[in-house]
C-alpha cells in the first residue's frame, strides 16, 4: 500500500481527527523522559476502542510499518521513542476502568487508565492497588505493565508483575491473545502474561488488564530518620532488612537530593542532614506499633540523630509527595538530568553507596542519590549539560562505571525503568550471549515483520 493509501486507511478506521499528521502534533511524541535524541514519528494514531487498536496493529503488520505504543511517555529508557519512519499509537483514549470487583478482589482496566486514578478508585472502596511509581499521577497502567513498573512500596508489596492476573493483547499479526484469568489460581496454558510484563511494547499491544487488589492496610505509620552520613543510613537499611522487618516503604535521600527537594517542595526536610531515611510501616495496628518501635530502635543504634514520626495523614502525605518530587527537583538544577536505576542485593547497599561516591569523585560529577533503598533500587542522578561535550564524555564513562559496579555486586542494570534503547548495549553483559539469542528468537517468532517497537531491549 502506498503511504497515502495507508494514511487514508488509518483515517477510515479511526476517523480523520484521530490521525495526527502535522509536524507540530507529531513532535510531541518524538521523545520520552529518557535523555536520548528525539525521533519524529511519521504519524500518530489515537484509537478509541480496543477493536480500533487491533485494526491499527493488523494494518501496520500488513504494511511492515513499525509501531510504538505510547501511554504517558514517562518511561526513562527510551521505550516510547518511535523507530525511524514509524507510527506512534496512543492509548490515552482507552482509559476506562471497566470493573472493580469487590467480591473477587480485582479490577479490569483499559491500558490508558492513569495509575493514580485506579489507586484512588479502589481506595474509595477500602481496597488497595499497591504499585506506586513516582510518576503515578500521570503514568498509565499499560505503560506500568509494559515496563513492569515498581515504586515506593515495592519492598513489601512487590511490583506491577505481582498484580497482573490476566492480560488481553493484540499479537503483531492482529489476533487477540488472552492469558491468565479472573481466578486467584490459573495454570491454563503458557504463562504469556509473564512474557508480556516488562516487554516494553516489543511482543504485543496490551488492550485489557486484570489487576489483583488487596485489602487496604488498617494502619500506617510514617517516620523520617536523620543521619549525619550516607554510610550510616545505608547500613541502617541493610540492618532493618537483616532483622526481618519489612516496611512498606524504605526510601533513602542523600544531602544533595534533600536540599534540591526542600528547595522545590518546602516540605520541611532537614537540609543539613547527611542522609534521610523515609520509612513507612503498615498493617494491623498492633504489628504497626511493634514494627515502628523496632525500626526506631535500629535507627537510633546505627546513629540516627533525629527521628520524627508523622503526626497525622497530612504530614505523612506531605513527606511522600516531597519524596515523589525528587526527580523533578533535581532535574530543575541543570539542563540535563541522567537518572540511573542500577539495583543491588540489599546487603550490598552500603558498598554501592561507597562506589557511587568514588565514581562521583573520579569523574568529577555531582551525583544525587535517592531511591527505593529497601529493595536495593537506587537512583543515582547525574546533573549535567549534554551540550558540554567534554563533560558529557565523563557522564557516559560514569554511567558505564555505575553499571559495572552494580553487576559486580550481584545486581542488575535496571530495577524498574526498563532497558529501552538506553541500556540495550549493556544487556549482554548482564545475561550473556545465549540469553540475547533466545530473546531474539522469541521476538522473530511472534513479530516476523519486526513492527513492534523495533530496536528496544535487544536492539532489533
Ligand atoms: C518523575 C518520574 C518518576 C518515575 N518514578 C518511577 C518509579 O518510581 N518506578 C518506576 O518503575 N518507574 C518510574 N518512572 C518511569 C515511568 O513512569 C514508568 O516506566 C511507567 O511505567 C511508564 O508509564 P507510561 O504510561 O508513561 O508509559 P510509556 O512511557 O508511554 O511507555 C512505556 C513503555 O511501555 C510500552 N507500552 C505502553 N503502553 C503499552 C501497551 N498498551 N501495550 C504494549 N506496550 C505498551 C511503550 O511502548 C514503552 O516501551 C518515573 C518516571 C518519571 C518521569
Amino acid at each position: 500500500m502506498s503511504n497515502q493509501a495507508l494514511v487514508q486507511e488509518f483515517q477510515r478506521i479511526l476517523g480523520k481527527e484521530q490521525v495526527f499528521l502535522e509536524e507540530t502534533d507529531r513532535a510531541t511524541y518524538a521523545y520520552d523522559a529518557a535523555v536520548l535524541e528525539p525521533v519524529l514519528p511519521a504519524l500518530v494514531l489515537q484509537p478509541r476502542s480496543t477493536d480500533e487498536l487491533g485494526q491499527v496493529v493488523r494494518l501496520c503488520h500488513e504494511n511492515s510499518l513499525p509501531l510504538t505504543v505510547r501511554g504517558a511517555g514517562t518511561n526513562l529508557s527510551g521505550g516510547s521513542i518511535p523507530g525511524r519512519g514509524g507510527a506512534v499509537v496512543l492509548t490515552t483514549a482507552l482509559n476506562q476502568i471497566l470493573e472493580i470487583n469487590e467480591a473477587d478482589l480485582y479490577a479490569v482496566v483499559q491500558p490508558g487508565v492513569v495509575t493514580a486514578r485506579l489507586a484512588a478508585a479502589v481506595e474509595a472502596r477500602g481496597l488497595f492497588y499497591p504499585p506506586d511509581p513516582g510518576s503515578m499521577a500521570v503514568s498509565t497502567l499499560g505503560g506500568n505493565v509494559a515496563e513492569n513498573a515498581g515504586g515506593l512500596r515495592g519492598l513489601k508489596y512487590g511490583v506491577t508483575r505481582d498484580y497482573v492476573m490476566s492480560l488481553t493483547f493484540w499479537a503483531a499479526s492482529g489476533e487477540t491473545v488472552k492469558t491468565g484469568s479472573r481466578t486467584v489460581k490459573c495454570v491454563s496454558g503458557y504463562n504469556l502474561a509473564a512474557l508480556l510484563v516488562g516487554s516494553e511494547g516489543t511482543l504485543g499491544v496490551i488492550s485489557e488488564i486484570i489487576l489483583k487488589l488487596i485489602p487496604l492496610p488498617a494502619d500506617r505509620r510514617a517516620m523520617m530518620a536523620t543521619f549525619s552520613k550516607m554510610s550510616k543510613a545505608s547500613e541502617t537499611v541493610a540492618t532493618i532488612i537483616a532483622q526481618r522487618i519489612v516496611p512498606a516503604t524504605l526510601e533513602l535521600l542523600d544531602n544533595f537530593t534533600i536540599r534540591a527537594v526542600e528547595d522545590y517542595s518546602h516540605a520541611g526536610l532537614p537540609v543539613d542532614a547527611g542522609a534521610l531515611l523515609l520509612i513507612e510501616v503498615d498493617g494491623h495496628p498492633a504489628v504497626v506499633a511493634e514494627d515502628a518501635d523496632k525500626v526506631e530502635s535500629i535507627c537510633r543504634q546505627l546513629g540516627a540523630t533525629q527521628i520524627h514520626v508523622a503526626r497525622d495523614l497530612a504530614e505523612r502525605d506531605r513527606v511522600w509527595s516531597a519524596r515523589r518530587s525528587a526527580l523533578p527537583a533535581l532535574a530543575k538544577l541543570k539542563p540535563t538530568c541522567v537518572l540511573e536505576d542500577a539495583t543491588v542485593p540489599r546487603s550490598q547497599i552500603p558498598a554501592m553507596i561507597q562506589a557511587l561516591e568514588a565514581i562521583s569523585r573520579k569523574y568529577n560529577l555531582p551525583i544525587g542519590t535517592f531511591g527505593h533503598a529497601g529493595d536495593g533500587n537506587l537512583h543515582p542522578t547525574i546533573l549535567t549539560d549534554r551540550r558540554n561535550k567534554e563533560e558529557w564524555a565523563r557522564v557516559e564513562a560514569a554511567v558505564d562505571a555505575i553499571f559495572e559496579e552494580a553487576l559486580k555486586l550481584g545486581g542488575t542494570l535496571s530495577g524498574e525503568h526498563g532497558i529501552g534503547t538506553a541500556k540495550s548495549r549493556f544487556l549482554e553483559k548482564e545475561f550473556g550471549t545465549g540469553t540475547i539469542l533466545f530473546s531474539k528468537k522469541i521476538k522473530a517468532a511472534v513479530d516476523p515483520h519486526n513492527i513492534l517497537n523495533p530496536g528496544k531491549i535487544i536492539g532489533c
